[in-house]
């Protein structure tokens, strides 16, 4: 019965040679074991429980512990030394009982002792720099380490702990049972590192030029490290690279500095009347009402006074923060400050930027329109900015914390630009703006999953980019239509896919441990997400689902299959072969077409045609109602392409047209041309195949075979097409859409040489 339906189907639309290529070439079966690229991925996710279902949502039984900070702090400017007093509130909202809490001692990754530097290979070149050389073989290794001096329960009594280098244990005096509070203080110092001799993402930079120094800081403080039900204690220790994990809570932070500093750090600002002139007061008022351009809380010229002498005096900066994971704060007398209030949908928010003379005239210009501009598109993408402010301060380096990011880009010294200095600060300052949704509120483990942060994030920072670009026209450059995004587009991961597989990691590896780590934690993802917006699943589906999934896990800690079980759960498209080849393995796109032949119809058979016809027979078919197909170079093509469409032939006519109305026979197409494509699959990876068609009359047509064209046959596949019109060319991904390395296989005929057809390809594309 199948293979009667066939025939009768082949008998409109397919060719008797696409048949059998179905039943012989593309129906292979692929052994015993089930290596199917499409098969489901229970096998590498962990069993939903009642902490999180099989849908990619929090369960019923869900938790996720809190740590509240009260913190005293304090910097010598003149020492460049940090010292701190906190009390942490550690609630246990586990089902387990705990008998000790983990602390992230971040800053022990700087201790003299510290073991970082001796996890990479070393090695003596022929030359180097003097510079380098003496850091490497004169100097003592700077000791930016943690210096505890006190570890106490609220009686101040000491509680026992032992540090294993970035980890310390705190032991309880009695078990921590499910609901329960533990109260404990830390006290510590450390000596702040120049971030741009020794690098590192906190620090300070100085400025000869007066002797200054601009501190950003972070990972300043004992933090408590995350609880839970996927990791246990998450204490895999702080190498230098793969970033941290948190637990939410409250933060109150007096933070005491020299008396003619300006200070900004996440929460809110509790005692602004003490620390704020009244003419800064009124120019903050005006900030809160003004939504085009920035307002200066202080100005350039204000600033340059402020740094030419140094009070003696200090001021207590008093933040208040509820529901952040972590604390950052920046501060200078070389500080120029604006504010901007910025509108979303539900709520006004201000966007603020931090930035010394030296990044001038860019970041008054851009800064905290660039702000403006991400809180927007991040809060389209996903849920409204929940906190009331977004800080961009100017630093060496690009890293975020709630609410404050630190961002590069400095002109020169006269004030110019190169097109690299100005893209390259807004990019940075898009990217770390954005990090507040991508892991500062859906808070994911940074230790373990590098790309759930950086990767989720670089993927909607492609779309705020685009967005600037065209809300602020004036911020592209001359020629420009569009902002020149770096990361994103398909066509710009083909290197990294398509290079030396002995330096390429899956997706889902721990970002130590993986090469190109830019490429790897970063592009890849943001990429992949992207060619699942616009080719594999469409905006509308593709949208909804990644909203979903924000919102189902702000304010909580996903997993990688909580984010890829939801964006299933939302749209209803079977992705398990997406994540399984992108995220889970190093292949690569290369889809091509292999060769294209040509038939036409007639009543008059070939040798082949009289022999399947004797096969139908067999079947019990009537073989005088046979239509025939010869190919291209065989006896008789040219005399049948001379002959009717396929509407016309004796045997349609008779059989099939006359069983319809005139009416309905308009109404059928009367197809001439018959191509069989096949298409070959060189790579690993299965991805839709994208064709474009071009006729005779210079028109053209797409079609798109969803991914699961493979689902039987890895290597190759194969198209019947029957056309009214000539096809004269057909191109695969002729957008360059789905990353494909090699691209001088996708055209047929092969006439275009690869170089011409490669900056053909990019400048349509551009
Ligand atoms: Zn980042």
């Amino acid at each position: 019965m199948k293979i009667f339906k066939h025939v009768l189907l082949g008998l409109m639309f397919i060719s008797a040679g696409a048949f059998a290529q179905d039943s012989e070439e593309n129906e292979k079966p692929q052994g015993h074991t089930n290596q199917n690229k499409f098969k489901q991925l229970y096998d590498e996710f962990a069993t939903p429980n009642m902490f999180r279902t099989g849908s990619g949502a929090p369960g019923p039984a869900y938790y996720q512990q809190q740590a509240d900070y009260k913190m005293d702090i304090e910097i010598d400017d003149d020492k460049a030394r940090l010292y701190g007093y906190e009390t942490i509130t550690y609630t246990n909202n586990s089902p387990d009982p705990l008998n000790y809490l983990w602390v992230q001692l971040d800053q022990n990754m700087r201790a003299r002792d510290s073991k970082t530097p001796l996890i990479n290979s070393s090695g003596i070149g022929p030359a180097n720099t003097s510079d380098r050389v003496a850091n490497s073989y004169l100097k003592e290794r700077f000791d930016g380490g943690f210096n505890i001096e006190e570890v106490s329960d609220t009686d101040k009594k000491p509680l026992p702990h032992m540090i294993n280098r970035t980890m310390m244990r705190v032991e309880l005096p009695k078990t921590l049972k499910t609901g329960e509070k533990f109260v404990f203080n830390i006290k510590w110092w450390y000596n702040i590192n120049d971030h741009v001799k020794d690098g590192g993402r906190s620090g300070y930079e100085y400025f000869e030029e007066n002797d200054n120094r601009i501190y950003v800081m972070a990972q300043f403080y004992p933090r408590m490290a995350v609880y839970n039900d996927v990791e246990g204690w998450q204490n895999s220790q702080f190498w230098g690279r793969d970033e941290f994990a948190l637990p939410f809570g409250n933060f109150d932070v007096n933070i005491t500095v020299p008396a003619d500093h300006i200070l900004d750090g996440t929460g809110y600002l509790t005692n602004r009347k003490e620390v704020f002139t009244k003419e800064m007061m009124k120019r903050y008022e005006k900030a809160k009402k003004t939504y085009d351009e920035p307002v200066l809380i202080v100005t350039q010229a204000e600033a340059e006074k402020a740094e030419k002498s140094k009070s003696k005096d200090k001021k207590t900066w008093k933040l208040s923060a509820q529901m952040v994971r972590d604390f950052g704060f920046a501060t200078s007398r070389k500080f120029i400050w604006d504010m901007m209030a910025v509108k979303l949908d539900t709520k006004d928010v201000m966007a603020v930027s931090m930035y010394s003379k030296e990044g001038n005239p860019l970041w008054g210009d851009w800064s905290t329109k660039v702000v403006a501009s991400t809180l927007k598109s991040y809060s389209r993408m996903t849920f409204d900015y929940p906190y009331h402010k977004a800080i961009s301060a100017h630093a060496p380096m690009g890293m975020e914390y709630p609410m404050i990011c630190y961002n590069f880009g400095r002109p020169n010294k006269d004030g110019t630009y190169s097109d690299r200095t100005k893209f390259g600060m807004m990019g940075v300052i898009i990217h770390e703006v954005g990090h507040n949704w991508f892991p500062m509120i859906v808070n994911s483990d940074e230790r373990q999953w590098t790309w759930m942060d950086e990767g989720l994030n670089t993927f909607v920072q492609y779309v705020a980019e685009q967005d600037f670009g065209e809300w602020y026209p004036a911020a592209l450059s001359e020629g420009q239509t569009k902002y020149p995004s770096r990361r994103g587009p398909a066509k710009n991961i083909v290197r990294y896919m398509g290079g030396n597989q002995d330096y390429i990691a899956p997706i889902m590896t721990k970002g130590l441990n993986t090469y190109q780590f830019g490429s790897n934690a970063y592009s890849k993802p943001a990429t992949g997400l992207n060619i699942l917006r616009e080719t594999i699943m469409g905006r509308d589906l593709f949208d909804y689902s990644f909203k979903e999934y924000a919102n189902r896990w702000k304010f909580k800690h996903p997993t990688p299959e909580d984010f890829f079980r939801t964006m299933e759960d939302a749209s209803a498209v079977d992705l398990d072969w997406f994540w399984r080849g992108w995220f889970y393995t190093t292949d690569y796109t290369d889809i091509g077409i292999k060769e294209v032949k040509k038939f036409a119809v007639t009543e008059t058979p070939t040798e082949e045609g009289k022999k399947l016809a004797e096969r139908y027979k067999q079947f019990g078919l009537d073989t005088s109602k046979m239509v025939y197909f010869v190919e291209e170079g065989q006896e008789g093509y040219d005399e049948a392409m001379k002959n009717a469409d396929l509407s016309e032939l004796k045997t349609v006519k008779e059989f099939v047209m006359d069983n319809f109305t005139p009416e309905q026979q308009k109404e059928m197409k009367s197809p001439k041309y018959f191509y069989q494509v096949t298409y070959e699959k060189p790579g690993g990876l299965v991805m839709p195949i994208i064709v474009e068609y071009t006729y005779a009359d210079g028109t053209k047509k797409r079609e798109t075979f969803p991914a699961q064209i493979w689902r039987l046959n890895d290597k190759q596949a194969t198209r019947a097409i029957a056309s009214t019109k000539e096809i004269v060319s057909i191109t695969v991904d002729p957008d360059l859409e789905t990353a494909d390395v090699d691209t001088t296989n996708n055209s047929w005929p092969k006439e275009v040489k690869e170089s011409e057809f490669d900056s053909f390809k990019n400048k349509i594309k551009d």
